[in-house]
This record gives C-alpha cells, structure tokens and sequence, in this order.
C-alpha cells in the first residue's frame, strides 16, 4: 500500500479504488507566446499530482490534498453552488465544466497527493485539473479524449477560476511522449512529437522565489500586447495576434510608444526561436541551443521584463555548471524555475555544482531536480 492510499483509508475509512496520475511539465522555448497565438515547446517531467479515489454512493464529491487543509464537499448535481476553499477552486471548475457539457457526475472521495512544486511555474495546476478530470470521468463512467480533456480543463481554468493562461498547460499535461518535446502552435492547436536527443536529460532550477507580483504582471502583459495590436490597426496594419507580426513590421512598430516595441520584439523573436530550437533538435545541433535559450532570456528580462536577479543568477549558475548544454528562465517569470538542458552522464555533477554556484550568487536555497521527458497523462 502506497502512502496516498494510507492517507485515503485514513481520511475516508475504506481503500480506494481509482487511481491517477497527471504529470508536470516544464517549457523548452516559446515563452509568452502561447496568448499571442503562437509556438511552445514544453515537456511532461517525472513529477506528478496524484490522485486516490473511490465512490461514496451519494450525490457528493468531497476533495482533500495533503498540500492544504480543508474539505471541498460539492453536490455532483450542482458542483458550482458550493463555496470551498481556495485550492479547490480547480478541481471544482473541472466539475462543473464536465458536468455542463452533459457529463452526470458521480458521488466520489478522492485525496491528491504531489510531488509538483506548486505555484513554480511547472504547472501544478493543470496537473490537478486533469488528474481531476481523471478521477470525475472515471467515477462517472465517461472518457475523453486527452486533446478534449486538455481543451475542457483549459476551459475550466480561465472561465471559472479566472486565471487567463494560455491552451499549452493542459496540452502539455494531456498529450506530451516519453523522450519527446511536444512542438504545439498554438493558433491551429496542431502538434508534433519531437524526439530529443538521446544523451539529454531535463534539470529544474527552481530559484525558490515565489511570484508576487506576478499575476497583476501577467495581466499588463497581456495587455500590453492588445495595446500593440490596436496601435497598428489604427496605423492601418490589420492582425489578430501578435503572431501575425513579422520583423518586416518592425519599422511601424519602433513607433510605438515604450514599452509596447520591446514587448512585441520579444514575441516575434521567440515565436522565431522556438522554430530555430526545433530545427536544431532534429538537426542533433545540440550545441546551437546554448545561444539560442540564452537570447530567449536575455529577450525575456529585457524587452518582456519578466525576470529576476534571482532567476538571472539561476541561469548564471547553471551554464557555470558541469554537464550544462543550455539554460533560460522558464513559465511565466517574476519567481519560479530556470529550465537547464544538461548531459545525462554528467546530471548528478550538474545537481550540485548549479546548487552551491546558485547559493553563492544569491544568498538562498534553491530546489534542484533532473527528469526526463516524460508520457502525459493518458
Ligand atoms: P503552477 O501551475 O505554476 O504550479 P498556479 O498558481 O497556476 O501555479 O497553480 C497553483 C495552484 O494549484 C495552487 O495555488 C493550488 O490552488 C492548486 N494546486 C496545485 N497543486 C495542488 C495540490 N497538490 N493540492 C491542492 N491544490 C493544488
Ligand atoms: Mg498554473
């Protein structure tokens, strides 16, 4: 018996009877473009949200996760109308968008368990979400598929706990291969599966600093980049995304006024490095890739603004690091991880070079980890 089943016949005084997974996932390249309409590079990492569950034979969904206190008891029949706290506000808008799209939901106990860093930029969220999904769909008898799953937690999560992230999360969660980075445009949803090379392995560098300011920053950038769109439309340059917006604009748009150029360079440039960064993948251009993530993050702190001293020192420390191929800032900034490329040979050495070069520069701890690119969720 695992420790998550112990903790569920604990809590609920039975075994449970449906188990789950989701993993996380972290993003090669394509920072701030998936609301811009255009490409990502995430892959799933070999940490997960976990769910145990079991029907209770009533018209109750009762949730609880040993990362917070507190029950969320939704009736399956209304699953909006209760208040629950606020962890559960995902889990709960993954109920109600099952059930709105005809799905008669069940009465069932499920306990989440994770060993996700959460609010990290590994996207703990959508994990839980489509683990939920797992979890309300099996109890109910229904499947989805893992691209509507992806599509109906998405939903979830910007309608009802109104966080206005981009599609990647979720399709990265429901659809990434083992030893593959998913290519995802994100305009046409279409996706390849992109083989990595076989002597890389994924470390996280976690800087430990939470977003703060974060979700107002994400908000303004958004912002900004509609902002961008409505100058040029006045200026007669007609684009729906900042995806349309080629360097042949960039003469129009060094007249808009600061900061809306460097906002936009940086989403045309990315865009352009995402498709260099594929290239390079199934070219085994390995070392072109150290150049290519470092312009990300330099594009990222200074015309996106989206770094930190903590996250600039991360980077810093890790291409100072044994085994080190390449290195950015990775999620949506302001705290969270940087995404490193290391020699799988040389991972352990990496591990605790990027530690102690990381609390030298900076004075803390940060939380270290290596994966490998890992199965979404089924
Ligand atoms: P990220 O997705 O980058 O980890 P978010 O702020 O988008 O950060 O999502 C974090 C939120 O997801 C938490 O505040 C919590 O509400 C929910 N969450 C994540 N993991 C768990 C968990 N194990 N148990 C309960 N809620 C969780
Ligand atoms: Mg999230």
């Amino acid at each position: 018996m695992t420790s998550l089943d112990d903790g569920f016949t604990a809590h609920f005084g039975r075994r449970p009877t449906i188990r789950v997974q989701a993993p996380g996932r972290v993003n090669l390249i394509g920072e701030h473009t998936d609301y811009n309409e255009g490409l990502v590079l995430p892959v799933a990492i070999s940490r997960y949200v976990r769910i145990a569950a079991a029907p209770n034979g009533t018209d109750h969904i009762r949730l609880r996760s040993f990362a917070y206190s507190g029950v969320a008891d939704l009736r399956a029949d209304a699953p909006a109308e209760a208040s629950v706290p606020a962890w559960a506000r995902y889990p709960q808008g993954v109920a109600v968008t099952l059930s709105r799209r005809g799905v008669r939901l069940a009465g069932v106990d499920a306990l989440i368990d994770s060993d996700l860093p959460i609010g990290s930029g590994l996207s703990s969220s959508a994990a839980l979400e489509v683990a939920a999904s797992l979890v309300f769909e099996q109890a109910a008898g229904s499947h989805l598929s893992p691209r509507d799953r992806a599509m109906l937690c998405h939903e979830a999560e910007v309608e009802f706990v109104g966080v206005p992230c981009g599609i990647m999360d979720q399709f990265a969660v429901s659809l990434c291969r083992r030893g593959r980075a998913l290519f995802l445009d994100c305009r046409s949803l279409e996706t390849h599966h992109l083989p990595l090379p076989a002597g890389l392995a994924i470390a996280v560098c976690d800087t430990g600093v939470r977003r703060t300011v974060g979700d107002s920053a994400y908000a303004a950038r958004r912002r900004e980049c509609e902002d961008a769109l409505a100058w040029l439309a006045v200026r007669g340059r007609h684009a729906s995304a900042l995806r349309d917006v080629t360097l042949d604009d960039m003469r129009l748009i060094e007249e808009m006024p600061d900061p809306l150029p460097r906002r936009v360079r940086h989403v045309v440039t990315e865009n352009a490095r995402v498709i260099e960064t594929a290239r390079a993948v199934e070219g085994g251009e390995v070392t072109r890739l150290r150049d290519i993530f470092l312009a990300s993050h330099d594009s990222l702190r200074d015309d996106y603004e989206v770094s930190t001293p903590e996250l600039d020192a991360m980077v810093e420390a890790a291409l100072a690091s044994p085994g080190a191929v390449a290195a950015r800032m990775t999620g949506a900034g302001f705290g969270g991880a940087v995404v490193t490329l290391v020699h799988r040979d040389r991972q352990s050495e990496f591990l605790e070079a990027v530690a102690g070069g990381y609390r030298r520069r900076t004075d803390r701890e940060g939380a270290f980890f290596a994966s490998e690119a890992t199965e979404g969720s089924p």
